[in-house]
Protein backbone atom coordinates (compact mmCIF):
# COMPACT_ATOMS: atom_id res chain seq x y z
CA UNK A 1 0.00 0.00 0.00
CA UNK A 2 1.60 3.51 -1.18
CA UNK A 3 -0.34 7.08 -0.91
CA UNK A 4 -2.24 7.86 -3.40
CA UNK A 5 -0.23 10.71 -5.95
CA UNK A 6 -2.40 11.00 -8.65
CA UNK A 7 -0.28 9.46 -11.45
CA UNK A 8 2.25 8.48 -9.01
CA UNK A 9 5.77 8.42 -11.80
CA UNK A 10 8.22 9.04 -10.36
CA UNK A 11 10.28 6.85 -7.79
CA UNK A 12 11.38 10.19 -5.04
CA UNK A 13 7.33 10.01 -4.51
CA UNK A 14 6.85 6.38 -2.93
CA UNK A 15 5.74 6.58 0.12
CA UNK A 16 4.87 3.91 1.90
CA UNK A 17 2.27 4.11 5.01
CA UNK A 18 4.08 3.17 8.45
CA UNK A 19 2.39 -0.41 8.75
CA UNK A 20 2.67 -1.30 4.99
CA UNK A 21 5.77 -3.63 5.31
CA UNK A 22 4.70 -5.08 8.97
CA UNK A 23 1.20 -6.22 6.82
CA UNK A 24 3.18 -7.27 3.65
CA UNK A 25 4.89 -9.99 6.54
CA UNK A 26 2.47 -10.93 8.03
CA UNK A 27 1.24 -11.97 4.73
CA UNK A 28 3.97 -13.60 3.91
CA UNK A 29 4.11 -15.65 6.55
CA UNK A 30 0.64 -16.80 6.47
CA UNK A 31 1.91 -18.13 2.74
CA UNK A 32 0.26 -15.57 0.88
CA UNK A 33 1.69 -14.39 -2.88
CA UNK A 34 1.44 -10.64 -3.19
CA UNK A 35 0.57 -9.56 -7.04
CA UNK A 36 0.15 -6.20 -7.74
CA UNK A 37 -3.17 -5.10 -10.09
CA UNK A 38 -2.58 -1.14 -11.25
CA UNK A 39 -4.47 1.26 -13.33
CA UNK A 40 -2.11 3.52 -15.21
CA UNK A 41 -3.85 5.51 -17.25
CA UNK A 42 -1.04 8.33 -16.97
CA UNK A 43 0.32 6.38 -20.24
CA UNK A 44 -2.14 6.30 -21.96
CA UNK A 45 -2.91 9.77 -20.99
CA UNK A 46 1.05 10.89 -22.19
CA UNK A 47 2.01 11.78 -18.66
CA UNK A 48 4.60 9.26 -18.69
CA UNK A 49 5.82 6.06 -19.99
CA UNK A 50 5.28 2.54 -19.42
CA UNK A 51 8.97 2.54 -19.02
CA UNK A 52 8.48 4.93 -16.02
CA UNK A 53 5.96 2.46 -14.46
CA UNK A 54 8.25 -0.71 -14.77
CA UNK A 55 10.74 1.78 -12.72
CA UNK A 56 8.69 2.27 -9.99
CA UNK A 57 7.97 -1.03 -9.72
CA UNK A 58 11.55 -2.43 -9.53
CA UNK A 59 11.73 -0.10 -7.12
CA UNK A 60 9.07 -1.81 -4.82
CA UNK A 61 11.21 -4.70 -5.48
CA UNK A 62 13.74 -3.49 -3.97
CA UNK A 63 11.92 -1.71 -1.18
CA UNK A 64 10.60 -5.48 -0.66
CA UNK A 65 14.43 -6.85 -0.70
CA UNK A 66 15.17 -4.24 2.25
CA UNK A 67 12.68 -5.21 4.30
CA UNK A 68 13.64 -8.34 4.34
CA UNK A 69 10.30 -9.81 1.93
CA UNK A 70 9.56 -11.78 -0.88
CA UNK A 71 9.37 -9.49 -3.83
CA UNK A 72 5.75 -9.66 -5.80
CA UNK A 73 4.86 -12.54 -7.25
CA UNK A 74 4.31 -10.19 -10.66
CA UNK A 75 2.37 -7.07 -11.63
CA UNK A 76 -0.32 -6.52 -13.95
CA UNK A 77 -0.54 -2.83 -15.87
CA UNK A 78 -3.47 -1.58 -17.78
CA UNK A 79 -1.94 1.42 -19.34
CA UNK A 80 -5.45 2.89 -20.68
CA UNK A 81 -7.42 5.64 -20.38
CA UNK A 82 -11.58 5.00 -19.98
CA UNK A 83 -12.27 6.29 -22.96
CA UNK A 84 -10.19 3.81 -24.92
CA UNK A 85 -12.71 1.17 -23.09
CA UNK A 86 -10.25 -1.33 -23.13
CA UNK A 87 -11.11 -4.94 -21.14
CA UNK A 88 -8.01 -4.94 -18.48
CA UNK A 89 -9.13 -1.27 -16.89
CA UNK A 90 -10.51 -1.95 -12.99
CA UNK A 91 -12.83 -3.00 -12.47
CA UNK A 92 -12.83 -5.49 -14.50
CA UNK A 93 -11.42 -8.49 -12.99
CA UNK A 94 -9.60 -9.64 -16.54
CA UNK A 95 -6.18 -8.55 -14.66
CA UNK A 96 -6.91 -10.55 -11.63
CA UNK A 97 -8.47 -13.38 -13.74
CA UNK A 98 -5.20 -13.25 -15.85
CA UNK A 99 -2.88 -13.89 -12.83
CA UNK A 100 -5.74 -16.30 -11.27
CA UNK A 101 -4.82 -18.48 -14.63
CA UNK A 102 -1.12 -17.87 -14.48
CA UNK A 103 -0.38 -18.79 -11.25
CA UNK A 104 -3.26 -21.37 -10.70
CA UNK A 105 -4.44 -19.24 -7.84
CA UNK A 106 -7.02 -20.10 -5.55
CA UNK A 107 -10.16 -17.86 -5.80
CA UNK A 108 -11.29 -19.05 -2.27
CA UNK A 109 -8.34 -17.89 -0.30
CA UNK A 110 -7.39 -14.99 -2.62
CA UNK A 111 -7.64 -11.08 -1.53
CA UNK A 112 -7.77 -8.16 -3.96
CA UNK A 113 -7.18 -5.01 -1.80
CA UNK A 114 -7.46 -1.91 -2.49
CA UNK A 115 -8.36 1.96 -1.10
CA UNK A 116 -10.90 2.51 -4.14
CA UNK A 117 -14.02 0.50 -4.65
CA UNK A 118 -13.02 -0.39 -8.53
CA UNK A 119 -10.30 -2.36 -6.59
CA UNK A 120 -12.40 -4.77 -4.54
CA UNK A 121 -14.74 -4.54 -7.46
CA UNK A 122 -12.27 -5.94 -9.77
CA UNK A 123 -11.81 -8.83 -7.14
CA UNK A 124 -15.09 -9.64 -6.94
CA UNK A 125 -15.49 -9.37 -10.71
CA UNK A 126 -12.89 -11.94 -10.50
CA UNK A 127 -14.11 -14.31 -8.40
CA UNK A 128 -12.13 -13.78 -5.71
CA UNK A 129 -12.65 -11.34 -1.88
CA UNK A 130 -12.35 -7.37 -2.32
CA UNK A 131 -11.58 -5.81 0.84
CA UNK A 132 -11.51 -1.77 1.76
CA UNK A 133 -8.82 -0.48 3.16
CA UNK A 134 -8.79 3.31 3.96
CA UNK A 135 -11.31 4.68 2.41
CA UNK A 136 -13.95 6.48 3.59
CA UNK A 137 -17.11 5.65 0.99
CA UNK A 138 -19.57 3.22 2.31
CA UNK A 139 -19.86 0.07 0.46
CA UNK A 140 -20.90 -3.67 0.73
CA UNK A 141 -16.96 -4.53 1.00
CA UNK A 142 -15.48 -5.91 4.17
CA UNK A 143 -13.51 -2.58 5.54
CA UNK A 144 -10.48 -1.97 7.34
CA UNK A 145 -9.19 0.88 8.34
CA UNK A 146 -5.43 -0.06 7.35
CA UNK A 147 -3.72 -3.00 5.63
CA UNK A 148 -2.16 -4.22 9.04
CA UNK A 149 -5.76 -4.67 10.33
CA UNK A 150 -6.72 -6.54 7.20
CA UNK A 151 -3.31 -8.69 7.89
CA UNK A 152 -4.23 -9.56 11.65
CA UNK A 153 -7.69 -10.01 10.94
CA UNK A 154 -6.73 -12.93 8.36
CA UNK A 155 -4.21 -14.26 10.98
CA UNK A 156 -6.88 -14.82 13.80
CA UNK A 157 -9.65 -15.73 11.17
CA UNK A 158 -7.52 -18.04 8.80
ZN1 LIG B 1 -6.59 -1.50 -20.13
Amino acid sequence: MILDKNYLSHVDDIEYFPDTMKALHLFQEMGYELFVVTNQSGVGRGYFSLEAVYVIHRQLQNDLRENKLHPFKDFAICPHTPDEKCHCRKPSGQMIQELIEKYHINLKHSYMVGDKIIDAESGHNAGINGILVRQVHKSDFPYYKTLLDFANHLKSNP
